[in-house]
């Protein structure tokens, strides 16, 4: 198998993607940002990729039909639920961004019922986008990154700040002592929003390493009919627990 990163320009992706499957490939992820600007490629969009209105996967069918997915809410999930310990459920959470990989995690966040799903967003009106589109699944609401207000039990970062090493801005009374902090991003070292979390007293801060092994494995998952056990992988890139 082959399965490497290649960089492709928005105006050349469809034909990309078209001969890539033309000449037997057996599936890809598609990533920031591509996310969106693939969903009316596939013959069928999954639940949970028409739901987010963004895929990370394409995959084929058995019947060799062309299938969009998005394997990061699931992803997110497994990492925070079943290796770090986490609860969502009757928790508040902060979702910060509303770009691809906000859109992929809300639906499922909602599904574990927390008590609050507050989206923060540099700007306001994509983040009430999103809480409209998702009222109906549980209770969402948007603001202001500027305007945030009231502290969280989670905060996840889905901003693409931490691919410029940045960390987005956000007061430090979002944090109590048990606040845990997520960020989506990842690097060899700890990220800003990781260190900005340690800082200001967070009960913990981890990257999204997890979540990126645990989307990949759900990816593996519809392209070869194997779940992979990801244990290995995680302990290989030093992922705890
Ligand atoms: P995207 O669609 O480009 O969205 C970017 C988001 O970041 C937007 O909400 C944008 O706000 C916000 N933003 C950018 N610069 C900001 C700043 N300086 N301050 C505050 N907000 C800022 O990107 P994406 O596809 O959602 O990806 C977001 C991040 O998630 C990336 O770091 C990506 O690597 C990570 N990710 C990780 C995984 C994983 O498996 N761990 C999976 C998916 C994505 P505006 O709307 O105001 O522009």
């Amino acid at each position: 198998m082959i399965y490497s990163a290649i960089d492709v320009e928005p105006e050349q992706l469809t034909t990309w993607v078209a001969k890539f499957f033309a000449n037997a490939g057996r599936g890809l992820n598609v990533t920031i940002p591509h996310k969106q600007s693939l969903l009316t490629m596939p013959s069928r969009l999954s639940e949970r990729a028409r739901r987010a209105g963004a895929l990370n996967t394409l995959a084929r069918d058995a019947h060799g039909q062309l299938v969009g997915d998005n394997t990061d809410g699931v992803g997110l999930i497994r990492d925070l639920t079943e290796h770090l310990g986490l609860t969502i459920t009757a928790h508040r959470i902060l979702l910060l961004g509303a770009g691809g990989a906000a859109r992929g995690v809300i639906a499922p966040l909602l599904e574990m019922l927390p008590t609050q799903l507050t989206i923060a967003n540099r700007t306001f009106e994509r983040a009430e986008a999103l809480a409209k589109a998702f009222a109906a699944l549980g209770p969402v609401r948007a603001t202001a990154l500027a305007d945030l207000q009231g502290s969280f039990d989670l905060i996840i970062n889905a901003t693409a700040t931490s691919l410029r090493g940045e960390a987005p801005a956000l007061p430090a009374s979002a944090l109590d002592r048990r606040t845990v902090c997520y960020d989506m991003g990842y690097s060899d070292q700890d990220t800003a929003f990781v260190r900005w979390a340690r800082e200001h007293g967070a009960a913990r801060a981890c990257m999204g390493l997890g979540m990126l092994i645990e989307q990949a494995a759900e990816s593996f998952y519809l392209w070869r009919g194997v779940r992979p056990n990801t244990a290995g992988i995680r302990a290989a890139l030093g992922v705890s627990p």
